[in-house]
């Protein structure tokens, strides 16, 4: 069968990781959540003080020289069967989900010289296609040639409800509003940014999945994509 490259983009708590995931197994693709990758540098830098929640901390030109040092890697979760992200040979799959570094993300995501190394890493994860690849700038950046390109929306609410009950089912204390707060900084940040900002590119699907429930999405998603595998 014929492989292509799905690429996904959208805004934060789209529910593209969800359909990514979903496709790629049904598919036997590889999935590649090109978001776990900006947070494991926003968490290397805060963790070694190159940037801080209060942002009196920025030394960006010293994260910079640290970048070509910086290991990131999937490995495969045997019993989940999901990958997780490793930063530098550690798990850092929980700590990078959490609200203090979504908080901090999209400031390091707005450094050039960290998307230009994600994304040369992205581009030979996905070298083979059999991929799907979800973030912001996959359809416009790493991909522009994919064959299957969608681009994910939903309300704010919609997604800060999402975002919210994700936090509180993992254990995090946090408040809806700050959930809210922190989904609408992110797309503000990442939709007015210089380097690659989240845009729908003319050849990209729009799915805006704020009344759509999960089974429905997936099969018109998924419908797309065998029409395009079976060069229909
Ligand atoms: O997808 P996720 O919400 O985990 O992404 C976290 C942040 O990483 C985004 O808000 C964005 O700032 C950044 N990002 C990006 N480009 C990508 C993927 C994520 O700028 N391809």
């Amino acid at each position: 069968m014929k492989k292509i490259t799905i690429a996904i983009d959208g805004y934060s708590s789209t529910g593209k990781s969800t359909i990514a995931k979903q496709l790629a197994k049904k598919l036997g693709y590889i999935y590649v959540d090109t978001g776990a990758m900006y947070r494991a540098v926003a968490l290397y830098a805060l963790e070694n003080g190159f940037i801080s929640a209060d942002k009196e901390e920025e030394k960006i030109e010293a994260l910079i020289k640290m970048l070509p040092y910086i290991k990131l890697d999937f490995r495969l979760n045997e019993e989940t069967g999901v990958a997780e992200m490793y930063l530098d040979g550690e798990n850092v799959e929980k700590e990078i989900r959490t609200l203090r570094i979504s908080n901090v993300v999209s400031r390091v995501a707005t450094i050039s010289e960290v998307r230009q190394k994600l994304v040369e890493q992205q581009k030979k994860m996905g070298k083979d296609k059999g991929v799907v690849m979800d973030g912001r700038d996959i359809g416009t950046v790493v991909f522009p040639d994919a064959e299957l390109k969608l681009f994910m929306t939903a309300s704010p609410e919609t997604r800060a409800h999402r975002r919210y009950k994700e936090l509180i089912d993992r254990g995090e204390d946090v408040k809806y509003k700050a959930v809210l707060e922190n989904v609408q900084n992110r797309d503000y940040i990442d939709s007015h940014r210089e380097a690659s900002p989240l845009t729908k590119t003319d050849d990209a699907i729009e799915f805006d999945n704020s009344d759509m429930g999960l089974k429905e999405q997936f099969e018109r998603i998924y419908n797309f994509a065998m029409r395009i595998i079976n060069g229909e």
